[in-house]
Formats: structure tokens, C-alpha cells, sequence
């Protein structure tokens, strides 16, 4: 018996222009064909619904696109989600994007805007699926097929994939099989489950958290970025705050960091409900592998955070006037200075202040950055 692989289409705006709506179904059936085509060893099925949320009218947030998606996908029992709109996408980091796909919830949000009409549309549309669904199975850019990076979208169209890109895919395909039928087995205590993931692939798992370059986190996050900043500048220009810094025991400081960096993550994974990704219930391995990837690259993130207000402190207490620091401090000279531990200190405040902070951000700015695969 051939493993089924069902790719759900969700058209979610209300769109009643005929030429369009048949643009759409065509571009599916030709995908449709060269799945079947290219890979025979797979049963292929795309069903068509209809979710008429959203007007056809100005540009849309991919988030809730990919959420709506995600939601049909599991209520449907299908495998991926494509959403299609005819409006434009808001970009985060472009000038304009098409298409976003979303591996870890394995949704992507296509938009028909850019890519013309009649046959044109058929065929840019068909491949920019193909693009998107390269992505969703893991394949990165290659050089030829429709998991080419194009800089226009004129230049997607309808394409076979080749033969290696094929032959990881119909992989990726039958691990993604496997990994399900597994999650049939009942009774996994909830941590023995997780640590039972992360060492079925504990180097793809690092791999996942490495490719989304989490010390690139705090860059994106204003509000949780300045939380920090704001603490630590706060710290170095309190008294108290050296007072206490200074003489607090070396291991109670190193304690602290760890424990600040693991609260700080746990706080802002929970806080940004990024535990719920899927509203599926029950442990299932592909949910607890996308959880691990988005812990780690929080904690991560944090871990880099941490470092980055440590050096920052150590360099601006040096250039404090160290006489007046000693006072501060109570140390009887500017020599008993403990800086090094008082910017560990404040590197330990400072990241749980950040994710004080990054809770007030924007609960869509922490999710579209981790889990947008990227904006084609
Ligand atoms: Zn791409």
C-alpha cells in the first residue's frame, strides 16, 4: 500500500472572480500531476476547501493566513496546508513577498497578486507551490527545478524537481510516515517523550535551531532589547545595585546566570504561546520536534543575549570612574573591584528584564520571526 500524502488548498478570501478561481484550480491539478508523476511511490490527494475569511482587498499578515491553515490541516486529517490569497502579503523584511512558508507548522501562504492572469497565473502559481512545498519538506535552494531562489516572480513556473532534490524529498516523505506511525504507541510520560525526540535527531534538531540564527533574535525585538538595555544602564548607575552585585558569593552568580537564562526562555516560550503551536492534543513526535527547535533557539537567543550585556557592562564599568565605583561598591579600593562578577550580574538581570520585556512585544512579531521559513 502507498503512504498517502494529503496537501490541503484553502482558498481564504472571498473571491468570486471566475477567471481567478479557475486560475487556482488548474494551478492544483497540474501540481497535483507532477507529484503524481514524479513521485509514483506516493498516493496524492489535494483537496479544495473554501474559508472566505478575509475580503480580496488590500494587502494581508501572513500569520494569521498560516494559522488559519494550520487549523484546517488538523481538523481535515490532511498533512500540509497551502493557503491562497489574491491580496498582497504584508512583508516583514522585503520590499513585497508572495509566498511564506512555514515549516514547523507545515502551512505556507501564497498570494496570486504579483503573478499575473490566465495561463501565466496557472503556471507561476503551480510553481511557487512547488517552491513552497520544497520548503515545507526541508529542501533548501538548488540550482535547478522549483526549489530555485528567483528574484522575480515572473520566473516561477511548473517544473519537475531533479532528481537528488527528488530523491531527498520521497526521504523526507517516509521518515515524516515513519515518525507518525510511532506516535501511535500510547503511554509516553511527557518528558520522557520530549527527551525521546530530541534523540531520535538530536543533529537535525540542532541543525533546525542553528539555521534559524537565534542570536539574530534580539535584533528583531525592539521591545525586549531595550527592557534589557534600560536594566542594565539602570544597574550601572545605582549604588545599591554595585553594593549588592559586588558582594554577592561567585557561585551564587553563576547559578544565577543559568537560572536567569533558562526562566528568561521558559518565560518568553510560554508567555508568547509558542507551547501551543497546533491544537492537536496528545504527544505527537513532529509537535514535540517543532517545540524542542523553538525552545532551543530561544534559549539560545538568551544564552547570546547574556553574553552580549555581559561584555557591554565589563566594558562601560571599566570606564566608570573607578574611585567613585569602589564607593558604591564598598570595596576599600578601586583594585577590589569584582567587575568581571558584577557584569555577570547585571547580564543575568538584564536577560530577565528582556524577557520581561519581550512579553509586551507584540505576540505575532516573536512568531512570524520563528516560524516564517523566510519570504519568497
Ligand atoms: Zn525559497
Amino acid at each position: 500500500m502507498n503512504l498517502l500524502v494529503s496537501i490541503g488548498w484553502v482558498l481564504a478570501a472571498d473571491v468570486w472572480d471566475e477567471d481567478l478561481l479557475t486560475a487556482y484550480d488548474l494551478a492544483r491539478e497540474q501540481v497535483l500531476d507532477l507529484l503524481r508523476d514524479q513521485f509514483p511511490e506516493f498516493e496524492w490527494e489535494m483537496p479544495f476547501v473554501e474559508r472566505r475569511v478575509y475580503v480580496p482587498l488590500g494587502a494581508l499578515d501572513p500569520l494569521p493566513l498560516l494559522e488559519l491553515g494550520a487549523e484546517e490541516k488538523i481538523y481535515r486529517h490532511w498533512d500540509y496546508a497551502i493557503v491562497i490569497v489574491p491580496n498582497e502579503l504584508n512583508p516583514r523584511h522585503r520590499v513585497f513577498t508572495i509566498g511564506v512558508p512555514s515549516s514547523a507548522l507545515e502551512v505556507a501562504v501564497v498570494s496570486s497578486a504579483r503573478l499575473g492572469r490566465g495561463d501565466e497565473l496557472v503556471d507561476r502559481l503551480g510553481g511557487l507551490v512547488l517552491h513552497m512545498l520544497g520548503h515545507l519538506w526541508g529542501v533548501g535552494h538548488a540550482l535547478r527545478g522549483p526549489t530555485r531562489d528567483v528574484e522575480s516572480p515572473e520566473f516561477f513556473h511548473i517544473d519537475t524537481f531533479p532528481e537528488d532534490v527528488r530523491e531527498e524529498i520521497a526521504r523526507h516523505l517516509r521518515e515524516i510516515a515513519d515518525a507518525r506511525l510511532e506516535e501511535q504507541k500510547p503511554h509516553w510520560g511527557r518528558i520522557s517523550f520530549y527527551v525521546r525526540t530530541f534523540l531520535t535527531d538530536p543533529r537535525g534538531i540542532l541543525e533546525d535551531i542553528w539555521n534559524y540564527a537565534p542570536w539574530e533574535l534580539p535584533l528583531y525585538l525592539g521591545r525586549l532589547t531595550a527592557a534589557a538595555a534600560v536594566s542594565t544602564i539602570f544597574f550601572l548607575m545605582t549604588a545599591e545595585a554595585w553594593e549588592i552585585g559586588a558582594h554577592l558569593p561567585q557561585r551564587l552568580i553563576l547559578w544565577g546566570a543559568i537560572l536567569s537564562i533558562l526562566v528568561a526562555t521558559t518565560l518568553l516560550f510560554f508567555g508568547q504561546n509558542l507551547s501551543t503551536i497546533t491544537r492537536v492534543r496528545g504527544l505527537r513526535e513532529q509537535i514535540a520536534r517543532t517545540q524542542l527547535v523553538l525552545f532551543g533557539t530561544l534559549l539560545t537567543g538568551m544564552l547570546f543575549l547574556w553574553i552580549v550585556i555581559y561584555v557591554v557592562s565589563l566594558g562601560v564599568a571599566y570606564l566608570m570612574p573607578q574611585e567613585v565605583v569602589a564607593t558604591w561598591a564598598g570595596v576599600p579600593s578601586p583594585r577590589h573591584l569584582p567587575i568581571a562578577r558584577y557584569a555577570a550580574f547585571m547580564a543575568s538581570v538584564g536577560v530577565l528584564a528582556a524577557a520581561l520585556g519581550g512579553n509586551l512585544e507584540e505576540e505575532e512579531d516573536i512568531k512570524a520571526e520563528i516560524l516564517f521559513d523566510e519570504e519568497t
